[in-house]
């Protein structure tokens, strides 16, 4: 596997980049330490199982820690690809906001990392775009990712950033994902619509 080479990508990214992983660490730190220190001093002793108590406490933590925070997205290791081919599917939720099944947009990659095998991720994005019953597909039409583009996934980002989309003057609608929340953005814009921070293209 491929491993990035940060000091080629922007200083503004990096930067912004830093400062995203220290805030989500810090305060993944402080939610668990909160925990450790209510499993240590918190009086379980009414409960049938003290134990289980404070496995439940602990577990309550990690869950708050990998869902608001996305803690678990930095286990992943960064890695840096290019793209061979790019697919769309869709996946069906059990049910969405008014109990009608929801489609969810999958988008499946095939990336050199530089690995014997291709590198096969599915992307997920929520389509924004239903009108009525008709479910418009974002991710087709407007492609983020493109074959040879090259991506970037930093730890404890939210998905690849593509990067290096050099002169935009004779790509069809140009767009790129924001690494940090995944909202797609036009090329012109430098900072994502979305969160505000620095996005890679
Ligand atoms: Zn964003």
């Amino acid at each position: 596997m491929k491993k990035p080479e940060y000091e080629k990508l922007p200083r503004e990214f990096r930067a912004d980049y830093a400062k995203f992983a220290a805030v989500r660490l810090a305060l993944s730190a402080v939610v668990l330490a909160a925990a450790a220190f209510g499993c240590a001093f918190l009086d379980f002793s009414g409960m049938k199982y003290p134990a289980m108590g404070r496995v439940l406490l602990a577990g309550a933590a990690i869950a708050a820690d990998c869902v608001l925070l996305g803690l678990h997205r930095f286990l992943r290791p960064s890695w840096e690809g290019t793209v061979l081919s790019v697919g769309a599917g869709y996946k069906l939720k059990a049910a969405g906001e008014k109990g009608k099944p929801a489609k969810r947009i999958i988008v499946e990659l095939e990336i050199d990392r530089g690995d014997p095998k291709p590198y096969l991720p599915e992307l997920y994005r929520e389509d924004k775009h239903a009108v009525g019953d008709q479910h418009i597909n974002v991710y087709q039409t407007e492609a983020p990712y493109k074959e040879g583009d090259t991506l970037v996934y930093l730890r404890g980002t939210k998905v690849p950033a593509r990067y290096g989309v050099k002169d935009a003057e004779d790509l069809t609608d140009p767009k790129f994902v924001c690494a940090f929340c995944g909202e797609v953005n036009e090329l012109k814009h430098e900072r994502c619509r979305e969160c505000g921070r620095t996005v890679l293209r």
